[in-house]
């Protein structure tokens, strides 16, 4: 599933094709992907509509087509990338934006969560995810302050307070198994029972973890790709996620799967002890799902502080 890096690398790959670009028409080939308006409205009040800008918030895409708005959520598997018109088209098409220079913007996603709104001049057709969205976590808005108020006083596992979108934007599975591990922080201590130095680590961590990813394009083990076709480079980078039962590359333990937030989740049980009085479920790998048992990273890869 898509996280802020993987967003953020569909923005920037996709930004020198399509700012400046008008759009011809709309093929609109399964009407259940545009969740706002119907789909003639949508056709009609981008035909003939110009790119301004692509803009990020949170796992949204915001296209900016002079005052109209057009939001993209890609969900579990959406994929939005460039395309020449001759390219085969896939199974899992869904919309084509035909664009001025004969290139074609396409949305493909395989399990159908995703899909677009447009955003009329009254706001109406925001997706109401995105309008209680929590600070940007590589904006100054993000501060220490302000994660450790979005913990405080909450029982519920960190991880599942990382992964709501309402208390900091653009964690998902990956990054929040990551983030705490960087920052020595088993995923599922209660979220208000964290010190301040471990909250002020925890913030520090989830930056530098985003950063290397946004350098890396974003991680790829199954789906996603980039605005150009293209695979993120950051699955080597990984220190825990997917890597159940490869030693830890800070103390070498190996690294263990259990359900916590009803997600798989991996830790170092070493270096991100079990809370006391907590019982984990266990989770067992499945080898072979999409190939991930056969994708193991060369080297340990570089810790993150
Ligand atoms: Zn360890």
């Amino acid at each position: 599933m898509p996280e802020l890096p993987e967003v953020e690398t569909v923005r920037r790959t996709l930004y020198p094709h399509v700012v400046g670009r008008e759009i011809r028409r709309v093929e609109i080939l399964t009407p259940r992907q545009i969740y706002y308006p119907d789909p003639d409205t949508f056709k009609a009040e981008l035909e003939g509509a110009r790119f301004t800008d692509i803009e990020r918030r949170g796992k949204y895409l915001l296209f900016r087509l002079g005052p109209a708005l057009l939001v993209a959520h890609l969900r579990m598997s959406g994929h939005l990338y460039i395309s020449a018109p001759e390219r085969p088209r896939e199974k899992h098409l869904h919309v084509v934006f035909h664009l001025d220079d004969g290139s074609e913007l396409r949305y493909a996603d395989q399990r159908k969560f995703g899909g677009f709104h447009l955003v009329g001049p009254d706001g109406r057709g925001l997706p109401p995810g995105l309008m209680h969205l929590g600070p940007e976590p590589l904006s100054d808005e993000f501060t220490v302050e302000r994660l450790a108020a979005a913990l405080s006083g909450r029982r519920t596992p960190v991880k599942a307070a990382l992964l709501n979108q309402e208390l900091v934007a653009g964690l998902g599975n990956i990054y929040a198994d990551e983030a705490l591990f960087c920052a020595r922080i088993h995923p599922a201590r209660p979220a208000g029972s964290l010190t301040a130095a471990e909250v002020e680590r925890l913030h520090g961590c989830i930056r530098r973890v985003l950063e290397r990813a946004v350098a890396k394009r974003g991680t790829t083990f199954s789906l996603y790709r980039d605005g150009e076709g293209n695979e993120g480079d950051m699955y080597d980078e990984l220190q825990v996620f997917d890597r159940a039962g490869q030693p830890c590359p800070v103390c070498g333990t190996p690294i263990e799967k259990v359900t916590v937030a009803q997600r798989g989740t991996h830790f170092c049980p070493r270096c991100q002890p079990v809370p006391e009085g907590v019982a984990l479920k266990p989770r067992r790998a499945r080898p072979g799902r999409r190939g991930l048992s056969v994708r193991v990273a060369a080297e340990p890869p570089e810790p993150y502080a």
